[in-house]
């Protein structure tokens, strides 16, 4: 990593993006956090070692050994579902520190031909997580590839796919209602040069569903919508026909709606998007209605959302937890508070949700069924 400017105190992507900002004109919301975020020496996923309780974030997987677990018995399941093909791609989206995956192909060693049936995959842009995730899975018992991108993916195998605190990161456009219409939000630079919030002068045409939330709406008002089509689902309708099941986890909502949620997290603290470029991870939360309506629309079939804790709950979390708890007495207190923080309503039980999508050659999957009011 670079070091911040001793004067200023600005990182290293502030000088890029008012270079950008001079050359290209205000950048687009997405067009900053992809920078942020991917930027090939400065962006966050490239240059930080960022996941972890020493980082600025910690997932689920890194919080109980649990989470990847039932997840990997969950695979298991699904396998078998889908008539436990000889062969299939067990491929995970931004796998981060690889610690689910590590746990997923752990506890199901002892499911019968459940590993040696699997072409595990892993797609991950950062060269330094990647590295990372080859650490953590060098015990694996078989070889393990990495793509930066989905369309590596082998064309005609069954696809049983995981992915937690993905589609997050995934960039996304901001649209504002102004005293003077709907305009896109956009990051300028200000005298000093430091990034700010600005909007494009309204005027643009915009889809029908931008001017449905916003020409009635307050001023101020703010609508996200993602900057691209999800590649995650037309990777997956592409292979529907071989049987594809996807279980996607994230922070979100269950209806389109008014809002910003774009945010940024720097060790352990929300701190302002425009603040520190490059060494804050920025993400949104994930609209679960839009992935199940893009979902369904390609041919795809979808079960919940779901809360996180009712997708646990259903997989036995706390089953594991008992047994773990009785397995090592001495950490008993540590698993149960890492499966508590896991399950808790009002915190990652219930804003986080778990979504799957799949052909509709596969069974409804595992975890989904209907649990009583969110
Ligand atoms: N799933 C992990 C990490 C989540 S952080 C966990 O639960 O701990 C997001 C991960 O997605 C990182 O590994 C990041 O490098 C990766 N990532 C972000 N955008 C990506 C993209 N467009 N393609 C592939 N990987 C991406």
């Amino acid at each position: 990593m670079t070091e911040r400017n001793t004067a200023t105190g600005e990182t290293p992507l502030v000088a890029v993006l008012r270079e950008m900002i001079v050359r290209e004109g205000p950048l687009t919301i997405s067009q900053y956090m992809t920078t942020c975020l991917h930027h090939p020496v400065h962006g966050y996923y490239r240059a930080q070692n960022a996941l972890g309780r020493d980082g600025d974030f910690t997932t689920a997987p890194e919080i109980s050994q649990i989470f990847g677990e039932l997840i990997g018995l969950w695979a298991a399941i699904v396998w078998q579902q889908m008539g436990a093909p000889e062969r299939f791609v067990l491929a995970e989206a931004g796998p981060g520190r690889g610690t689910l995956m590590a746990d997923a192909l752990r506890a199901t060693r002892k499911v019968p031909g459940f590993l040696a049936a699997a072409d595990v995959r892993l797609i991950e842009v950062s060269p330094v997580l990647q590295a990372v995730q080859r650490q953590a899975l060098s015990g694996a018992s078989m070889a393990v590839r990495w793509h930066e991108t989905f369309s590596d993916l082998p064309p005609d195998l069954p696809v049983i796919l995981i992915a937690n605190e993905f589609l997050d990161t995934l960039a996304i456009d901001q649209y504002v209602r102004t005293p003077d219409g709907v305009a896109m939000r956009v990051v300028d630079a200000d005298a000093a040069g430091r990034p700010v919030f600005a909007t494009r002068p309204p005027g643009d045409s915009l889809s029908p569903e931008i001017a449905a939330f916003l020409e009635t709406a307050a001023p101020g008002a703010i609508f996200e919508v993602p900057a691209e089509d999800c590649v995650l689902i037309d990777m997956l309708a592409a292979r529907r026909s071989a049987g594809v099941a996807a279980l996607l986890i994230d922070y979100g909502h269950n209806e389109t709606a008014l809002g910003e949620t774009l945010q940024a997290v720097r060790r352990h603290r929300y701190e302002d998007v425009l603040a520190s470029p490059g060494e804050a991870d920025l993400s949104a939360q994930v609209d679960f209605a839009r992935v199940g309506a893009a979902a369904r629309a390609a041919g795809l079939e979808v079960d919940g959302p779901v809360p996180q804790a009712a997708f646990l709950g259903q997989l036995g979390a706390i089953e594991r937890a008992s047994r773990l708890m009785a397995a090592n007495p001495d950490k008993a207190g540590d698993v149960e508070a890492a499966t508590m923080r896991l399950m808790a309503p009002g915190g990652m039980g219930t804003r986080f949700k778990a979504i799957g999508l799949r052909s509709s050659s596969v069974a409804p999957l595992p975890g989904f069924a209907a649990s009583g009011p969110p």
